[in-house]
């Protein structure tokens, strides 16, 4: 399937202000779909089945592995998580650029079976302000806090395996400098000659 759209993997741990960032991009971003994940861990409260992800129950989950339905997936402080790969190639093919909120052990298995994807790896201004945003979110218990706070210490040395990093101190200049990351990601050469006839035969190295 020729796939014309871009595929944005976007990961940080945690507390960093994915979800503030992906619903400010999307609102800003014309043509630009996100990924709605599978889980198996439980729903918070307002989390709608279908929309913030798809909650299913673990033999569920597994089984969709096994078939080969999942464009990945990881395991998460004890819950899987993974992408559903079907609108993921329609959407591409539909020239719609995809944005994945996703961890970083499938951010790397995107990377190894997308290799044009672009990794954005989003990061807290500190450790204490990462701290600060889990608990002023209210809704996990202190030993959940402590564990995203361990996993988001791994996490932070995952940046390496990403394209680009942006520091969330501001929503607004964060979705300006992912917006300019996405323009320049569609001028690079290696996009641009796969949807032109300009070097058509007369190019042989591009
Ligand atoms: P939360 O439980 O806070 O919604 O998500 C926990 C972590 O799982 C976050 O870092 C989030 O980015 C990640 N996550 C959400 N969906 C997926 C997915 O489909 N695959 C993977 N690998 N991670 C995901």
């Amino acid at each position: 399937m020729n796939e014309s759209g871009l595929l944005i993997v976007l990961s940080g741990p945690s507390g960093a202000g994915k979800g503030t960032v992906v619903k400010a991009l999307l609102e800003q971003q014309e043509g630009l779909r996100l990924s709605v994940s599978a889980t198996t861990r439980t729903p918070r409260p307002g989390e709608l089945h279908g929309q913030h992800y798809f909650f299913l129950p673990k033999e569920e989950f597994v089984a969709k592995i096994e078939q080969g339905k999942m464009l990945e997936y990881a395991q998460y402080c004890g819950n899987y998580y993974g992408t559903p790969a079907e609108p993921i190639h329609q959407w591409r093919a539909d020239g719609l650029d995809v944005l994945l909120e996703i961890e970083i052990q499938g951010g790397g298995q995107i990377k190894q079976k997308c290799p044009d994807c672009v990794g954005i790896f989003l990061l807290p201004p500190s450790l204490a302000e990462l701290e600060n945003r889990l608990r002023a979110r209210g809704t996990e218990p202190e030993d959940v806090i402590a564990k995203r706070m361990a996993t988001a210490r791994d996490e932070l040395s995952g940046v390496s395996g990403y394209d680009y990093a942006v520091v969330n101190d501001s929503i607004g200049q964060t979705v300006r400098r992912i917006q300019t990351i996405i323009a320049a990601e569609k001028l690079r050469f290696s996009r641009v000659k796969q949807t032109s006839d300009l070097w058509k035969g007369s190019c042989p190295s591009c």
